[in-house]
């Protein structure tokens, strides 16, 4: 094995990244992940609200909305300020949320600065209390959204749609839902979220472990005791609890489980880069002091420098604009701002950064074993960047043991609890921080499929890649739009953002169809394949080059090829450029690309 100690030079570096990258690649890709379907579809019950019993709808609504996540919230509120009141959103958790519906691990907190994280705040009146917010405030916000945009009327919780279909002669959408409801809108939009379906690793035996489970996103406060404000887990105290996996979700609640657990194993595949996070409570005399319009000029700041533009000051500096503004730095002190120049940039200070984030595991960790097995061999962006100030030191508790499986992974699971290497590790209870679904069928992630003009199934429609207009309209299937990130800005460091003006765009879209009196919205083929051909010619993709370790950035470094390559995909101007041209395209009263009939 190459020599870990530093400094090593540039070559030996990326050998070393080479070589961790190599070890983990494996033939099954996204392929290695179990889908919670059959005996594993309990994974997916909601322990947080019961189900109410309710009668069916079968009503009419102007616009369907499904998913209530920061999607459907961001869009229902833009849709009811442009003056379209009949708004129904369909939930499947018991609340809006949705991602913060769902993970109420302990510790989660968002990781890009709350104040253009968390959407709408000043429509709302509301002030983040901390830079980084908790959780259960992150949750409030959106029942915030709800109820100040009256969104709860007509929502449908704690329901699925099971078939959307349009109606071609009655120019509707049928909507049915696992609660027997089945009602027409005039528009659907859907907005379930790239990161919506929790997914089980692989491993041999899963199927057989017979003491305690659930996954992250699905936390069993009534087994574990605490809350999600942080509450000791005393439920813990006498357990021997193992974690499989290290990501973004397991750096914030191992700190927490650290704390509760009898013993804790952390079973390791890969470690994440832990940056420092240095949160803040909010200064209300500050906060006060903010004009008018300056959550849209934060946005726009961070979105600019984000994505390696130029700004005088920096509104957000959190560990992001970091990232880019050590970029600029380092291009600053080459005296070379050329495409090669800032490329050199970015490599000088990412090999800078993460021996940094290597040597910050040194000073932290006290044993030598676990310290090393800590470090990432890989550039920050490679897999999701964690922030995090009490992650490292949580190794230093004498019931906390890491669990390094050499990039190799838990080698199998039993009854009594799991093996690393040949050696039993017994278990009361196994956590998945494993992570969800991102490369798998839309209709799979979805749970449902839409079926659109001339009885074409979205997911046929999608068999070879998704395929959009602006990432919102798709060829055959009028009045429907999606609301994500893809084929769009694809701006992944603040996906709200992306959120807030795909509403707005699609708000503008259907308050000008219902003013021209116009029955359907629908994109056509050349247009479609226009935007789409323009993106794939412009090469710019969410998730980085083959050679970073695996995972779900890099379709876990297998070549996506031309399928998954749609998926990823973004505006090739980037995303301060799609922006302005989103903006400009739905205020210049053209439409262009759509038809209206
Ligand atoms: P991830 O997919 O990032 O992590 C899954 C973890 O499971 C990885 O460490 C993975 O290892 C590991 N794993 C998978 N299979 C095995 C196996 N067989 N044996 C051992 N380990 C295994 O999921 P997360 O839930 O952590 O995060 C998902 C995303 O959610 C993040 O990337 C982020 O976008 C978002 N998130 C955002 C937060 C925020 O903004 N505050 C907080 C938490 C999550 P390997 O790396 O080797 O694949």
């Amino acid at each position: 094995m190459t020599d870990v100690s530093e400094p090593l030079t540039e070559d030996e570096l990326r050998a070393r990244y080479r070589e961790e990258r190599d070890k983990r690649i494996r033939p099954d890709g996204n392929e290695q992940y179990i889908d919670l379907i059959d005996r594993f579809a309990h994974y997916l019950e909601d322990p947080y609200v019961p189900i109410v019993e309710r009668e069916p709808v079968t009503d009419h609504v102007t616009v369907a909305f499904i998913g209530g996540g920061f999607a459907g919230l961001v869009t229902g509120a833009r849709l009811k300020q442009a003056g379209i009141d009949d708004v129904r959103i369909v939930e499947k958790g018991g609340d809006f949320g949705g991602t913060w519906y769902w993970n109420r691990y302990p510790g989660a907190q968002c990781d890009t600065a709350a104040f253009i994280y968390m959407p709408l705040l000043e429509e709302t009146g509301h002030m983040p209390t901390e830079k980084y917010t908790k959780a259960p405030e992150i949750l409030e916000h959106c029942q915030r959204i709800a109820n100040h945009f009256d969104l709860y009327d007509n929502a449908l919780l704690s329901t699925e749609v099971t078939d959307l279909v349009w109606d071609a002669d009655a120019s509707v959408w049928n909507i049915t839902t696992n609660r027997g409801d089945a009602f027409t809108a005039k528009y659907v939009a859907m907005g379930t979220g790239p990161l919506h379906r929790p997914k089980l690793p692989g491993i041999p035996g899963i199927e057989f472990y017979e003491g305690h489970t659930f996954h992250t996103s699905r936390w069993d406060y009534d087994y574990t005791g605490g809350d999600p404000a942080g509450g000791l887990m005393t439920g813990l105290a006498d357990k021997k609890v193992g974690i499989i996996g290290t990501g973004a979700t397991s750096v914030q609640c191992i700190p927490h489980l650290a704390k509760a657990c009898g013993e804790l194993f952390v079973f390791q595949r890969t470690p994440s880069s832990i940056d420092i996070r240095n949160n803040s409570a909010t200064d209300p005399e500050w906060f006060e002091t903010l004009e008018p319009g300056w959550q849209q000029r934060w946005l726009d700041n961070f979105t600019l420098l984000q994505t390696g533009g130029f700004a005088d000051e920096d509104l957000v500096m959190d560990g992001w604009t970091d990232i880019s503004q050590r970029i600029r730095d380092k291009a600053m002190e080459n005296g070379d701002f050329s495409p090669e120049g800032l490329e050199k940039a970015y490599h000088d200070s990412d090999d800078e950064k993460m021996a940094e984030i290597r040597a910050r595991v040194d000073e932290v960790v006290g044993d030598t074993a676990t310290a090393e097995a800590l470090k990432p061999w890989f550039r920050q962006l490679c897999k999701r960047p964690c922030f995090h100030d009490e992650y490292l030191d949580a190794y230093n508790s004498p019931n906390v043991t890491l669990v390094d499986t050499d990039g190799k992974g838990v080698e199998s699971i039993n009854a009594a609890g799991l093996t690393v290497a040949g050696e039993q590790y017994d278990l009361d209870c196994i956590i998945y921080a494993s992570g969800f679904e991102v490369g798998t069928e839309y209709a799979r992630r979805s749970g449902y499929d839409v079926t659109g003009v001339d009885d074409v199934k979205l997911s046929d429609r999608w068999a070879d890649g998704m395929r959009s207009l602006h990432g919102m309209h798709v060829r055959g299937f009028p009045n429907m739009f999606v609301v994500s990130p893809s084929q769009a800005a694809n701006l992944i460091s603040n996906v709200p953002h992306n959120l807030t003006e795909a509403g707005q765009t699609l708000a503008t879209i259907v308050s000008h169809a219902e003013s021209i009196g116009a029955t359907t919205v629908q994109t056509s083929e050349d247009a479609e394949n226009e935007w789409v051909a323009m993106l794939l010619e412009g090469g710019r993709r969410f998730g980085n080059n083959p050679d970073c370790t695996p995972g779900y950035y890099n379709n876990e470094g297998h070549d996506p090829g031309p399928k998954a390559l749609l998926n990823m995909v973004g505006y090739p101007e980037g995303p301060v450029a799609f922006f302005d041209f989103i903006n400009t395209w739905r205020t210049n009263g053209n439409f262009e690309g759509l038809t209206f009939t």
